[in-house]
């Protein structure tokens, strides 16, 4: 049983603005008027005071908030949905080891023990409560006798097995060498903890973060201001589809080959009309420059003039964020492009036609083919034209957003929808925080559920024991 933290992301301005945060980022919604994890979150997100660990204004000055402040054609609203900035982060002296050093010394001197490299295995039950856990460590198994214990495992993404019972539309989803990948280690074993105690299972599919697309953050998912193309030179969904996680729905059920996202020598303009997301772009100026040698590079070498310029030592990658170093491909003619994509025969009259086509769209403020929102309609008419490609990789998750069903003081409800006494669930075990996605109108919202659910836990837990 353990809790791990990874930090304060999600401790957002924007909890403010409770109700339109509930509308946009918790769309798993209420059942039979029960309040869900959802709401709990929200109803006590406004309250971060007790988040503050007793770190020293010199922590605070090292870290960074992204997207904040905004940068000048920053979206905060797109197609009804509001998003705001909230994503902390720790990459100077105060990092995340750090804040959980000072939250594991907080607990420890309230009593708290800790112990690490011990797995929790399973439960003991006791006429239907809970009455102990039993974890094992290299030196054997160990019992520990509790009333209470608080599952917080953090999801399946170590288990294909349970991830394909869980998400079912994306196991069924996948062709030739595609797999349910995670880049969490967790295996599952919360959730099965806590199914095997008599806990009943969320409905299915469970929410996977940014994982129901072709494309997961870094990749062409990251470019909504181009226009995206197919192997038969056609659009294929709304690029500027305002959530980043439910723009690459569209793609789940579309060949493998590789697509094209296609822009203009604008570019650099169009790009600084970004939302502060998961998948956002900070238009900064390093990264806007940045972007403006990436296409002046590909027209050099379009062009036959580009030299490699010496790498010195201390040049290091640059750019900060998804999408800052990509390789495009220039030419003065869409006609060009499209054969130097390799589109030919009808799908390179196809290409051509349908960014005229698109252009269309801009000029009437209209999207006819898939509804992009007119402020972020950018046509593809000035050149020298650029695109950059992308293969497409489906089954891949950061780590999964579900599985037992609780009630609104984190108990675990059993087959009856009853809570069952002494179990809680936590975090990412915890089902019914989001519907069938992810979704970042509130970067950071993942982090911030796992904190704020976990107190609020944490309190449930104080009452049940009196
Ligand atoms: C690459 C990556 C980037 C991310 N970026 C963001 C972000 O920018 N913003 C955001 O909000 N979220 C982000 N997330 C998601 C976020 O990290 C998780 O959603 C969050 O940490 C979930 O918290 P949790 O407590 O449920 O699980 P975790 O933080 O995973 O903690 C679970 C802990 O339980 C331990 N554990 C597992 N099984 C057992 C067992 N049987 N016995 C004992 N211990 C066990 C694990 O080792 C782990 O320490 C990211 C995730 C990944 C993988």
């Amino acid at each position: 049983m353990a809790a791990g933290v990874a930090g304060l992301a999600g401790c957002s301005p924007a909890a403010n603005d409770a109700a339109g945060a509930k509308a946009d980022s918790a769309n798993g919604g209420e059942a039979n008027g029960q309040p869900v994890a959802s709401d709990v979150h929200i109803h006590n997100v406004t309250d971060t005071s007790w988040m503050t660990p007793p770190a020293e204004v010199t922590d605070f000055a090292t870290m960074t908030t992204a997207f904040f402040p905004p940068t000048e054609h920053q979206l905060s609203e797109l197609s009804g949905i509001k998003f705001w900035p909230s994503v902390c982060s720790f990459y100077g002296e105060c990092n995340q080891t750090k804040i959980q050093m000072y939250n594991q010394a907080a607990a420890e001197e309230k009593g708290a023990q800790f112990y690490f490299a011990t797995t929790a295995e399973y439960l003991i039950m006791e006429d239907g409560k809970v009455a102990g856990m039993v974890a094992s460590t290299d030196d054997g198994y160990m019992k520990i006798n509790c009333r209470a214990a608080v599952i917080a495992c953090g999801g399946m993404g170590g288990n294909p097995d349970m991830m394909a019972y869980f998400m079912p539309d994306m196991a069924q989803a996948l062709t030739g060498n595609d797999a349910l990948t995670s880049m969490s280690a967790n295996d599952g074993r919360g959730v099965q903890m806590a199914y095997w105690a008599g806990a009943h299972l969320e409905t299915t599919p469970i929410p996977g973060m940014n994982m129901k697309g072709l494309s997961v953050p870094g990749k062409m998912n990251c470019l909504p201001q181009a226009v995206w193309i197919d192997e038969n030179g056609r659009r294929f969904c709304n690029e500027y589809y305002p959530t980043s996680e439910q723009r690459g729905y569209q793609t789940v059920f579309m060949s493998r080959k590789t697509k094209y996202a296609v822009c203009d020598n604008n570019f650099t303009e169009y790009r600084q009309y970004t939302l502060p997301q998961h998948a956002g772009f900070t238009a900064s100026e390093e990264n806007i420059a940045s972007l403006r040698e990436a296409l002046d590079t590909a027209y050099a070498k379009f062009k036959g003039t580009y030299e490699e310029p010496e790498q010195t030592e201390e040049e290091g990658p640059g750019g900060h964020g998804p999408m800052t170093q990509v390789e495009y491909i220039a030419d003065d003619t869409l006609e060009g492009l499209a054969g130097q994509l390799g589109l030919t025969g009808d799908a390179a009259t196809e290409f051509v036609a349908q960014i005229e086509r698109y252009n269309g769209y801009c000029e009437a403020g209209v999207d006819e083919e898939f509804g992009r929102a007119a402020e972020v309609l950018f046509p593809v008419k000035d050149g020298p034209f650029y695109a950059c490609t992308f293969d497409p990789v489906l089954g891949e998750t950061m780590v999964t957003m579900g599985g037992i069903i609780t009630d609104g003081d984190m108990n675990a409800l059993d087959a009856n929808y009853e809570p069952i006494p002494g179990l809680y669930m936590a975090g990412n075990d915890c089902g019914r925080r989001f519907g069938t996605e992810y979704i970042t109108p509130i970067p950071g919202v993942s982090l911030a559920f796992a904190l704020v659910l976990g107190r609020e836990c944490g309190k449930s837990v104080a009452k049940f024991l009196g």
